[in-house]
């Protein structure tokens, strides 16, 4: 590794990674991409089975050598295959491992040794607070569920006070309430200046952490942006809505261009539509005393973007289908 140069407006970016390739004999996983991202910038990272998310996170982990582009973290030119990790890039690929038959407090013990830092026990214990494990970290790995090891993962993470964070799917196998925690962990990590690339399935967690969004397919950025951005070019959302008088509401809806709307298979109204239709719908349902009961989202403007430039329709067919069928085919293909 060696040091880097200021970037352009003199702020060094945690990740920058340039036309990056990876193939795999016939396969190229990576075929030509940028990354960009800043200090204190959490990124999601998405893309189908196969397009490139777990390849491009170990080159950025220096575990494989790109066939062409260049990495730099944190301002260093990252030399593929050689040495460790970086100083202040934590995280895990695929999933963490640990030795099963020590405890978790062992395992981040032992760990925090090998990265040659002193094993600071009060760290450590901050570290499985924040992971919500201290009342299981004199428990055996073996006995960890798969949620409990992610956790630990994190924790062990958090031992490198990472200036940059690198984490695959840090919320699979979490519950409902693991996942929140590692949400409000993200932000926070963010709030002090730590950059954050997070891979996900579940692109409804992504939304209420991320920033700005990568999407992949095969191996290609199909979108990059923040995610104000991906708000005002997704094809639009999907909502439940209930109301005390639905046929009045049907209506007032039908008057305003372009939202579509209809009565759903399982009691309510079906809406299609942009965040400033829905607005114009809710002002009209309290000018005519209508009472909103119930107003859900079904489809969130991350999932119908994902949808239409990863599935098999594009933005202008899902504009075309009805909020029923917008909600089902994305919610069939999710
Ligand atoms: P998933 O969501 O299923 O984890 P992903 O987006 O992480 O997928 P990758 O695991 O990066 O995708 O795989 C991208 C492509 O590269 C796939 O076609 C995969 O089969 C191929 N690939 C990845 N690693 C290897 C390898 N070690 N040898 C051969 N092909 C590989």
């Amino acid at each position: 590794m060696r040091p880097h140069a200021l970037g352009i407006f003199g702020a060094v970016q945690a990740v920058r990674g340039t036309g990056l390739v990876k193939r795999f004999g016939a396969t190229t996983a990576v075929d030509g991409l940028d990354i960009t991202i800043a200090p204190g910038e959490v990124r999601g990272l998405l893309g189908p089975n196969g397009a490139g998310k777990t390849t491009l996170l170990r080159m950025l982990f220096g575990l494989i050598r790109p066939d062409g582009g260049t990495v730099e973290l944190l301002g260093q030119t990252l030399d593929h295959l050689g040495g460790d990790v970086l100083a202040g890039v934590g995280g895990f690929v695929e999933e963490p491992a640990f030795y099963p038959y020590l405890s978790g407090r062992s395992n981040l013990r032992l760990l925090a040794r090998l990265d040659g830092q002193l094993a600071r026990a009060e760290e450590i214990e901050l570290a499985l607070g924040r992971v919500d494990l201290a009342r299981r970290a004199d428990d055996r790995v073996s006995g960890y569920s798969t949620g409990m090891r992610q956790r630990l993962g994190l924790a062990a993470a958090l031992l490198r006070r990472p200036r940059l964070l690198l984490l695959d799917e840090p919320t699979s196998g979490l519950d409902p309430a693991g996942t929140r925690a590692v949400a409000t962990l993200v932000r926070e990590l963010a709030a002090d200046g730590v950059a954050v690339l997070l891979s996900s399935h579940q692109i409804g967690e992504l939304e209420k952490v991320c920033d700005s969004y990568t999407v992949l397919r095969q191996g290609r950025a199909v979108w990059d942006g923040s995610a104000a951005e991906l708000e005002t070019q997704a094809p639009g959302s999907a909502y439940s809505l209930y109301t005390s008088d639905d046929a009045h509401a049907l209506e007032l809806a039908s008057a305003i261009p372009r939202i579509r709307i209809q009565p759903a298979s399982r009691g309510g109204l079906a809406v299609a539509a942009r965040p400033e239709q829905m607005d114009e719908l809710v002002a009209a349902l309290g000018d005519a005393r209508i009472l909103i009961r119930r107003l859900e989202l079904v489809v969130s403007p991350l999932e119908s973007m994902f949808f239409a430039l990863t599935g098999e329709h594009d933005a202008a067919a899902l504009d075309t289908l009805g909020p029923q069928q917008l909600a089902d085919a994305i919610l069939a293909g999710a």
